[in-house]
């Protein structure tokens, strides 16, 4: 039985009063879904401040990033050990803003992900499909480029500790949510992956998020498919009463 994960990536969003309002109701209301695992994922100057707002209620946090790095020379940049040191569990790598925008490739998501394993860190692995890879019937090979790219040289034990997130781009932030079908098609060939390349118990404990357009509205038709194990939210996990509702959803589906 893999626990739902229910993950707030609140990008470049918040100031640090808002963080630990937000960070701070959530905790609060932590309960409402003790049957799914909660995640926040604030920006990285406010994972220490959103930290202590969380205290000791049962909501992990994550970073949004990271270099894959260790040290040195690298202006701007943040490293693994410094998000651990800050008490993140969690880094979002290959998010599609970050593949699109900064221009990140496979190769750099597969270093940073060597890089959080080795620090003990729980990498959240994005891949997702352009409309026109789409359009273009493309999908399923995009992904499996993702894939392979994304998870070189990750062996079968360190893979236990990855999650996976689908988040087709032209979903995220757009309002256009995939199908429950067209999200289930995607993690099922995901879970097949992992299957072929790694093994049987291995692709029953990978958790495969589905992230794009989530809201408390569509959110128990996407996570009640087989192959969804949560959500990875944008826009709707800046408001707690949203984020929390999906949240239900997802502790809703784990009960049934
Ligand atoms: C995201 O940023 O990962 C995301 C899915 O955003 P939104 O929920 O706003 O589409």
């Amino acid at each position: 039985m893999r626990t739902p994960l229910i993950a707030g990536n609140w990008k470049m969003n918040t100031d640090s009063s808002s963080a630990v309002a937000l960070a701070s109701e959530i905790a609060q209301r932590a309960g409402e879904a003790t049957d799914a695992e909660l995640l926040v994922c604030p920006p990285s100057v406010y994972l220490a401040l959103v930290k202590d707002a969380l205290g000791e209620a049962a909501v992990g946090l994550g970073a949004q990033n990271m270099s894959c790095q260790p040290q040195g020379a690298y202006t701007g940049e943040i490293s693994a050990g410094m998000v651990t040191d800050l008490g993140a569990k969690y880094v979002i790598l290959g998010h599609s803003e970050r593949r699109h925008i900064f221009g990140e490739s496979d190769e750099n998501v597969n270093k940073k992900t060597l890089a959080a394993l080795a620090a003990g860190l729980t990498p959240i692995v994005c891949v997702g499909e352009l409309l026109e890879e789409r359009e273009a019937g493309k999908t399923a090979e995009v992904i499996r480029g993702q894939f392979d790219g994304s998870l070189a040289g990750v062996t079968a034990e360190q893979m236990k500790s990855v999650v996976l997130a689908y988040e087709p781009v032209w979903a995220i932030g757009t309002g256009k949510v995939a199908s429950p079908e067209q999200a289930e098609e995607v993690h099922a060939d995901l879970r097949k992956q992992l299957a072929e390349r790694y093994n049987g118990e291995v692709a029953e404990s990978v958790r495969i998020l589905y992230g794009g357009s989530v809201k408390p509205d569509n959110a128990s038709e996407l996570l009640g498919q087989t192959n969804v194990d949560g959500a990875l939210i944008g826009g709707a996990s800046l408001k707690a009463d949203d984020f929390l509702a999906i949240a239900v959803a997802g502790a809703a589906v784990a009960q049934a």
